[in-house]
């Protein structure tokens, strides 16, 4: 089955495309000729997943699905939350956002946080919603060269490594987007 990907983003596209197997054929925005700068202005995760979903299927009518994560911190108050990735200003790096974080956290004993998934799917025109979360805590200083975005300041609960230190399927295992799409995969195989 073809489901084509409202994202360009290599990280999740391999993550992703880990968990949903061979059965799968997932296409991104610039394999499935969809070009154009995707609109995001949702107030939740849910929205903008839709959002994104339904852009791609108006453009395209074919069987896709989007992703928005959110990070949040206890001590930020839930924050940057919906606005994750753009915490540190407009045209900010991953970089950027992880020296935002570690400035505002800086000497600050409650680390928790959560980071959430929605995927959000479009299959022959009916729209549907996976969530995914996973608790951790906001390392004090960058740790490991994998992943992407927050990896190297996120240690999942239980571990004393972050996301960026673990091999992809370890991190698929446990993390927010890996349960997300393991249940859309697993409602997907159900239509086949
Ligand atoms: P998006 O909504 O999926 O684009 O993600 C929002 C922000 O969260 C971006 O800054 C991403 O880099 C970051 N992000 C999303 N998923 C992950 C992840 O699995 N690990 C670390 N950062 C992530």
């Amino acid at each position: 089955m073809e489901l084509i990907f409202a994202s360009n983003n290599r990280h999740k596209l391999e993550e992703i495309s880990k968990i949903a197997g061979d059965k799968f054929s997932i296409l991104n925005l610039k394999q499935a000729n969809c070009e154009g700068e995707i609109p995001e202005t949702g107030e939740t995760l849910a929205e903008n997943a839709l959002q994104k979903a339904r852009w791609v299927y108006e453009r395209t009518g074919k069987n896709c699905f989007a992703d928005d994560t959110g990070l949040e911190i206890d001590a930020l108050n839930g924050a940057p939350g919906v606005y994750t990735a753009r915490f540190a200003g407009e045209n900010c790096t991953p970089k950027d956002n992880i020296i935002k974080t570690l400035a505002l956290l800086e000497g600050e004993k409650n680390r928790k946080a959560c980071f959430k998934t929605v995927i959000a799917c479009i299959i022959d025109g009916k729209e549907y919603l996976f969530n995914g979360e996973v608790e951790g805590d906001i390392a004090t200083e960058e740790m490991g060269e994998g992943g992407f975005g927050y990896d190297p300041i996120f240690i999942p609960k239980g571990f004393d490594v972050s996301f960026a230190q673990m091999p992809l399927d370890q991190k698929n295992k446990m993390s927010h987007r890996g349960r997300a799409t393991a249940k859309f995969i697993d409602f997907i195989q159900t239509l086949l």
